[in-house]
């Protein structure tokens, strides 16, 4: 008997009719003797929806948290309609509905009053996005007349760090504690239905794992449970050779390595959390990625193993926006030991990545990338930090109209020449690279140009070397 992980993403739960397929989908494999334990996101859009109210509560806007939550309420309300046929159960869980969304009222108003929106309540309001979907999933499943119990993650065991917004999970504790919680449910037959994203530190606190992490929810349910595989649906049919959103033409990649698939997730790649491989690849667990509307699809295996007979040297191309560029210059810098080191401490100390570094020989100029949302907070801490003690720095700049793109692939490792097509590709097209990085891993090189020309750019790079389908 097969066990299974499935998570569902808010563009799989994003009305009531997908609900009520994704039930069916978890009927039929229930049906035919897996166990399925199933990870739901928020229904789509809900928790960025959860991000702009928290930031205009903070602004003390009470009408608007009024609104706000009336149509959240009507939302989820519509959504129930439909998703689940059964009065009774419809009841139930229009019933849970209401009292968290009184209690998410109650907490917006809160911080409207305080004026303060940290990331410790930051993450309690996007809590509740998982925390109404899950009900609701919860019932269709009933409704379809399978045993099934819902949990948050908080009440299935995911214990994390304190790291609100990026939480890490204390894998150790959580695994026995979802064995403990979930374990025998699971064995027996009945359906867990967990919310993703969502977790709590060792004082119960809510925390969250960071944007997309329901994947991240999946593959900790995975390993804790002891699965086979863990599946995660989506809204296209695997992961492809680009976000086919860019290009329609995008191919699916059948088989991807645990480097490979985590590569491509962290440089943007939006079909899986940059986090998520962690914990199977340990445990040796494969993930499916798979498309919800074409179930009869197998979608992307991503195992241990690199797909064999792969002669491409480039697999995909992936753009990441939102970003910013910061470039410190400062001519005291050259050969003066611990310079870079105060630099990154301050960054660090302020919470805030950085995802790529280059430098010159001269070492009078470091540029780096880091989260557009984050630009100002890494700006003063510099100049407040760096120009106060003097000499080291002399000038912290920025660009914030910026993306990277990536270009990844196994076979570029010790391949000659990709980066000369990658680069030529794009000055032929007149476009200026802004700064460029390859990771000692060769399975990545990535660049950065102005945000307005990264479609563009994509677009080359997959033509020139022939990502698309035949
Ligand atoms: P979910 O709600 O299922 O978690 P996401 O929006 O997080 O869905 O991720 C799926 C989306 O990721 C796709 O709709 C697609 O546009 C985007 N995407 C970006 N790059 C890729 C890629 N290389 N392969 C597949 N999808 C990608
Ligand atoms: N709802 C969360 C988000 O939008 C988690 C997820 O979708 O995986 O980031
Ligand atoms: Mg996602």
């Amino acid at each position: 008997m097969k066990k299974i992980v499935m998570k569902f993403g808010g563009t799989s739960i994003g009305t009531g009719d997908n609900i009520r397929h994704v039930a069916d989908l978890v009927a039929k494999y229930a049906k035919d003797g897996y166990r399925v334990a199933v990870v739901v996101s928020a229904l789509a859009g809900v928790t960025n929806n959860l991000f702009e109210i928290a930031c205009q509560a903070k602004k003390s806007d009470q009408k608007q948290i009024d609104t706000f939550i009336a149509n959240l309420h009507q939302k989820h309300k519509k959504t129930i309609s439909t998703a689940i046929s059964n009065k009774q159960i419809q009841n139930e869980v229009v019933k849970i509905t209401e009292k968290t969304i009184f209690e998410l009222e109650k907490v917006l108003t809160g911080i409207c009053y305080i004026g303060e929106l940290t990331s410790k309540s930051s993450d309690y309001v996007v809590s509740f996005g998982e925390r109404l979907s899950a009900p609701i999933v919860w019932g269709a499943i009933r409704d379809r007349g399978f045993e099934t119990q819902v949990f948050t993650g908080k009440e299935a065991g995911i214990v994390t760090d304190s790291n609100f917004g990026e939480a890490n999970p204390l894998m150790n504790f959580t695994s026995h504690l979802i064995g403990e919680r979930v374990g025998p449910l699971f064995e027996k037959g009945t359906v867990p239905v967990v919310t993703g994203f969502i977790a709590a530190n060792q004082d119960g606190v809510v925390t969250t794992v960071g944007r997309g992490g329901s994947d991240y929810t999946a593959t900790i349910l995975g390993v804790a449970l002891h699965v086979d595989e863990v599946w995660i649906w989506t809204d296209v049919d695997g992961i492809m050779t680009t976000d086919p959103k860019i290009v329609p033409t995008a191919r699916m990649l059948p088989q991807l390595s645990y480097q490979e698939a985590a590569e491509m997730a962290i440089f943007g790649a939006k079909a899986m959390h940059p986090r998520a491989l962690g914990p199977v690849i340990k445990e040796n667990i494969p993930v499916r990625i798979r498309n919800t509307i074409h179930p009869e699809n197998q979608g992307t295996l991503i195992t241990k193993e690199p797909a064999a007979s792969e002669t491409n040297p480039v697999k995909a191309v992936a753009m990441i926006k939102d970003v910013a560029m910061l470039n410190i210059n400062g001519a005291a810098m050259v050969g003066a030991p611990g310079s870079y080191a105060k630099v990154f401490d301050v960054l660090g100390k302020n919470g805030i990545n950085v995802m790529m570094i280059s430098t010159a020989v001269s070492e009078a100029n470091i540029s780096m990338i880091i989260k557009r949302g984050l630009l100002g907070r890494a700006i003063s801490n510099l100049e407040i930090a760096l120009l106060e003690r003097g000499g080291v720095v002399s000038e912290v700049t920025a660009e914030d109209d910026v993306a990277v793109i990536a270009v990844m692939g196994a076979n570029m490792k010790g391949t000659l020449g990709v980066a000369s097509r990658i680069f030529s590709t794009v000055a032929k097209m007149g476009i200026n690279i802004r700064m460029i990085a390859q990771g000692s891993s060769e399975l990545n090189i990535s660049f950065v140009v102005k945000e307005k020309d990264g479609v563009a750019v994509v677009k080359a790079i997959h033509e020139e070397f022939k990502l698309e389908k035949n």
